[in-house]
């Protein structure tokens, strides 16, 4: 057990002003490994979420009218402060969501270069000169920083999704008001004090919590945020989403998923088990883009269920702070009575469970890594996004049918393709209806790169040039 892991004293964080438990009512923060409250997170009154507004509209001033090079230092320098850090805010991570340590600090290490690659393509926000319309015309298409945002993070990539938004925001000029997930707090506490200490303006970061639907309503509603972004469940986006056209203010959604993953009878087994299994388990298989819909051909069907399957009965679930674990727990428990109930659909619709299906232990949320075969199309994890370690593994026979199956959800995120031919991977990435096609590969996620869905699964991207451009907005000047 990694000795010392201490927990953050948890803030709200708003006009400069830190806001503590002594001062406001709120909730218990549980560590899911054990159960134990470890502490306690404030609540924001309709009062701090007014005076967070009027901040926002304020520093947005300041903060658009720095220059590009000077808000990108102080990003680097929040980047830098982050670095030191990293160490000590992994562990609040592992204590407040589960994942192993490792997963942690490989999370603050994609997170921090979003945040330098941000700062630095910040200042390549470039517009376009036109060709006018009479000799004399300067015809411009310039981009602006789109106002002040209201960003709404969920639980399980505490500081990749948080630093996504907060770097997408200040990279183009906008103030933004975050509201983090409040079963994961520390993380974004941790994240906003490096930006105080870094120096950024009061106001351009702030930080609250509460209830999420009386926060995300009370902040829409406000005239004051011209853009929202939001990670999480589709049912909530979507509510989200029509309250943001209801003011016709711009949003960015990153939804729900349900990846699925084609394996080829040419393909790497051995590099696809490898690949897919070590990222199905990973976060307890708590992620967006986690592969979750197995179709595997039928000459290497067998093959490939046994080795999945005897990759999740090898992995070590427990603590996350303990060295050997491989797999942490469920960050609540809602997820656990969600994995039971799909195991047990999947069984009376006729699937086998090779591996796991159940709870494991009484304390903390955990359950086991598990594999099943033969699962029907009728069967509820084959629809419902499982956010869970569960791989339900199909047999195919041809191209086309295995292209419909894995279109035929509302969801489009991320999808998976084994193969050792250029043909099929052509004809895949051309056909598969996600936002994003890794062939050979399990990296969908990278700071240059835009990450998103479509279909149910989202609109717009995070990450990349497309990442920054969604915080900007384009403004015509013709000028003769
Ligand atoms: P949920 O829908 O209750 O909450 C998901 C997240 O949205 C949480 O962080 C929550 O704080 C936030 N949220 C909920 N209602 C909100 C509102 N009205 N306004 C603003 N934020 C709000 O579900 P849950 O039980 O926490 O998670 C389960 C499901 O959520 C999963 O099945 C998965 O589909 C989805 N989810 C997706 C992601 C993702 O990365 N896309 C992350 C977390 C959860």
């Amino acid at each position: 057990m990694e000795s010392g892991a201490m927990y953050t004293e948890l803030d709200l964080f708003i006009g400069g002003e830190r806001i503590g438990s002594a001062l406001r009512s709120g909730e218990p923060v549980l560590n899911p490994a054990t159960g134990d409250v470890i502490g306690t997170l404030p609540h924001a009154t309709r009062a701090d979420l007014d005076r967070a507004l009027e901040t926002s509209a304020r520093a947005f001033k300041v903060w658009k009218r720095t220059l590009a090079v000077d808000r990108a230092k102080i990003m680097r320098r929040a980047a830098d402060i982050l670095r030191d850090r990293q160490e000590r805010i992994a562990q609040i991570l592992t204590l407040e969501e589960g994942k192993p340590l490792r997963e942690s600090r490989a999370e603050l290490t994609l997170s921090i270069e979003t945040l330098d690659w941000m700062a630095d393509e910040g200042r390549r926000s470039y517009g376009r000169v036109i060709p006018g319309h009479t000799p004399d015309a300067r015809v411009l298409a310039v981009r602006e920083p789109v106002g002040p945002v209201a960003a709404f993070t969920p639980w399980n990539f505490p500081a990749l999704t948080t630093l996504r938004k907060i770097s997408g925001a200040l990279g183009a000029g906008c103030s933004i008001i975050l509201k983090a997930a409040e079963e994961t707090p520390g993380t974004a506490v941790e994240i906003a004090r490096a930006f105080e200490d870094a120096g950024l303006p009061d106001g351009v970061l702030q930080l609250v919590f509460g209830v999420p639907a009386d926060v995300s309503e009370y902040l829409l509603a406000s005239d004051v945020i011209r853009k929202i972004s939001f990670t999480g469940s589709t049912r909530v986006g979507q509510n989200l989403a029509a309250m943001a056209a209801s003011r016709s203010i711009r949003f960015t959604m990153e939804l729900g998923g349900h990846a699925p993953v084609l394996v080829f009878p040419d393909a790497d087994i051995d590099k696809a088990v490898e690949l897919m299994g070590g990222f199905k388990y990973r976060n307890a298989g708590q992620v967006c883009v986690a592969p979750t819909r197995f179709f595997v051909h039928e000459d290497v069907h067998d093959r490939f269920a046994s080795a999945l399957t005897a990759f999740a009965a090898n992995l070590k679930v427990g603590d996350g702070l303990d060295k050997a674990s491989t797999m942490g727990p469920m960050a609540n428990l809602r997820r656990v009575d969600a994995m039971q109930a799909m195991v047990d659909d999947a069984k009376r619709t006729g699937a086998t469970i090779t591996t796991g299906g159940e709870r494991i232990g009484n304390a903390g949320y955990f359950f086991a890594p598990t594999v099943m075969t033969g699962v029907q199309d009728a069967a509820r994890i084959l629809r419902e996004e499982p956010f869970g370690p569960i791989a339900p593994i199909m047999r195919f026979s041809g191209m086309d049918e295995v292209i419909a199956r894995a279109n035929s959800l509302p969801f489009g995120l991320s999808s998976y393709v084994f193969t050792a031919s250029e043909r099929t991977a052509r004809i895949m990435s051309q056909e598969l209806e996600a936002g994003m096609v890794a062939v050979n590969s399990a990296t969908v996620s990278l700071p240059q790169a835009p990450f998103g869905g479509i279909k149910s699964s989202g609109e717009g991207s995070e990450g990349g040039i497309e990442g920054l451009q969604a915080y900007t907005q384009t403004k015509l000047v013709v000028q003769q």
